[in-house]
């Protein structure tokens, strides 16, 4: 339903949950949040059934990162609790991701991950997104989502964080809204501009098979084979 994300300098938890509440009025079941930073090692995710207040009260006081990517979920696999919320993250606690829309194939794909030694810990379509990009042996985080990409069938728009490349989150959108916000030295993304407006008007908008790279101070785009894109941001008239 809806994503924000956000790599820079600042305490990146109550900027997410304010993310998350502007994207409030489309409607949801639960929602989660998972954050990283440079200095930490790991990821610390929250999720919540119910309302982003909800959330908000389950985040401990020391939930610190400077990237983390959020979601509210509306859920079409699995009903809405706290295990089916978003970020789903695998074993290990190094992947999370959040995605809008529905993959597909997801049963055919679980199937094969389970038979071969996989512990699922949701009933939703999005977590064999995780688990493929966990056991990629690709030697970027850009081409483990490739290659996850590659396999799967459906819509999404998708926020992704790994323990191992914490200066990044790559994002991916077929089908499903995916907006890049610029801004100095920071930079967010969310499935809507009311979620990026307060902080920037410097807005970059994916196409269907167009994929991301944000880091704090630098960001690209290229398309889910891996050929660069132009991407000149657009400044956007809003009222507040
Ligand atoms: N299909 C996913 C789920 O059920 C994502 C739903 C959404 O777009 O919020 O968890």
């Amino acid at each position: 339903c809806g994503i924000v994300g956000y790599i820079g300098k600042r305490d990146v938890a109550p900027l997410l949950l304010e993310g998350l509440q502007r994207l409030e009025y489309r409607g949801y079941d639960s929602a989660g949040i998972a954050v990283t930073s440079p200095k930490t090692a790991g990821l610390k995710s929250v999720k919540a059934k119910g309302r982003v207040r909800d959330l908000e009260a389950k985040v401990p006081a020391r939930f610190k990162g400077t990237t983390g990517i959020a979601h509210t979920r509306w859920a079409t696999h699995g009903a809405p609790s706290d295990a089916n919320a978003h970020p789903h993250l695998d074993a290990e606690g190094k992947v999370a991701v959040v995605h809008n829309g529905i993959i597909d194939n997801a049963s055919d794909l679980r199937r094969k991950l389970e038979a071969d030694g996989v512990a699922f810990l949701s009933e939703t379509d999005t977590e064999v997104l995780v688990h493929l990009i966990a056991r990629s042996q690709a030697p970027t985080l850009e081409e483990k989502v490739r290659e996850t990409l590659r396999v799967i069938e459906g819509t999404y728009g998708i926020a992704v964080l790994h323990a191992d490349f914490p200066d990044r989150i790559v994002v991916a959108r077929n089908g499903s809204p995916v907006v890049l916000g610029i801004g100095e030295k920071e930079m967010f993304v969310a499935s809507d501009i009311a979620a990026l407006v307060t902080h920037t008007r410097q807005i970059v908008t994916l196409d269907d098979g167009e994929m991301a790279t944000l880091k704090a101070d630098d960001f690209r785009t290229y398309t889910t084979e891996g050929t660069r894109t132009t991407s000149e941001p657009t400044t956007v008239e809003w009222e507040a």
